[in-house]
């Protein structure tokens, strides 16, 4: 059996950076599926198509053919051959990721491509469905959260360091949309797997989160 470790929570918690550095530690791959939903984001924008119209989105979806690669342990999501690992991770795109990731169809196609992924390795995977939904049977499954005043701080001096203008109270107020929207939605909405260890990364740092991530798979099943 493949090795999974399921990390799952609200926007901004730090999943990506700790996912990342729990892979690389334990030679796992990376896999960052809130990419995925924000290359198709981009793909219905790009294409005009009002992100709120199922019809209209569910119509257009086969078009979108999303496929991620590793450069240097890097994950790189390409949208039709494109390398858009970039333009993904706007405040627009953002948004419109947590409006579309609620379409059925849309969720049906990154279902499948996500569980491809995690048959062939031996994976760390972040979203918001992975330890519910996409591999409930994953042995080691985290959930990461934090205050919202917390997450929309990290947001900001993530925009910051890239030298992009942002606003606070702006960052925090659809931060707080997002994670509503993910969490009322009908198909794989974000919560708890009842089997998952919830970790408070609010008074934590980076280093505390990936120790503590690291202790709790090294006390997982496979091991
Ligand atoms: O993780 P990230 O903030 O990049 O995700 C962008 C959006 O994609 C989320 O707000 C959520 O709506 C959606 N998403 C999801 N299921 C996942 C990963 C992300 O619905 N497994």
């Amino acid at each position: 059996m493949r090795k999974q470790i399921a990390i799952d929570g609200p926007a901004g918690a730090g999943k990506s950076t700790v996912a990342r550095a729990v892979a690389q530690k334990l030679g796992y791959v990376y896999i960052d599926t809130g990419a995925m939903y924000r290359a198709m984001a981009l793909y219905f924008l790009r294409k005009g198509i009002d992100t709120q119209d199922c019809a209209a989105i569910e119509a257009v979806c086969d078009g979108a053919d999303i496929t991620i690669s590793h450069e240097d342990g890097e994950q790189q999501v390409f949208l039709n051959g494109e390398n858009v690992s970039k333009s993904i991770r706007t405040q627009e795109v953002s948004q419109a990721a947590s409006v579309v990731s609620a379409v059925p169809k849309v969720r049906e196609r990154m279902l499948v491509l996500q569980r491809r992924l995690a048959q062939t390795k031996d994976v760390v995977m972040d979203g918001r469905d992975i330890g519910t939904c996409v591999l409930p049977d994953a042995p080691c499954k985290i959930f990461l959260t934090a205050r919202v005043s917390e997450r929309a701080r990290r947001r900001f001096e993530e925009y910051a360091a890239k030298g992009e203008a942002a606003d606070l109270a702006t960052i925090e107020r659809e931060i707080a949309e997002r994670d509503e929207r993910d969490r009322t939605r009908k198909i794989s909405p974000l919560r708890q797997a009842q089997d998952a260890v919830c970790v408070d990364t609010s008074d934590m740092t980076i280093a505390q989160v990936i120790e503590r991530v690291l202790a709790i798979a090294g006390g997982s099943a496979w091991k």
